[in-house]
């Protein structure tokens, strides 16, 4: 069976390095419109049709949040 999310407003995620930009992951709206962090295993670059795993949805909390590609730290804060 397949599960399909519906993403309100996504944005990508990205790290905060400056030559980098990869992807930490999705930023969304829940259903009560407060912004939530969908966390991949893995950062990726802007590779289009890579796969990801979403380990994490976080929400309500801050976070530090590595980069599993450059090792640098973006702090993940809800709106
Ligand atoms: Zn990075």
């Amino acid at each position: 069976m397949i599960r399909r999310l519906m993403l309100r407003d996504p944005k990508v995620w990205r790290c905060s390095s400056n030559e980098g930009a990869h992807i930490l992951g999705l930023t969304v709206k829940n259903g009560s419109g407060k912004r939530e962090l969908l966390l991949y295993r893995n950062a990726i670059g802007d590779d289009v049709g890579e796969e990801v795993d979403v380990i994490a949805v976080v929400v309500g909390l801050v976070m530090d949040v590595r980069c599993s590609v450059c090792g640098k730290v973006r702090t993940w804060r809800p709106d």
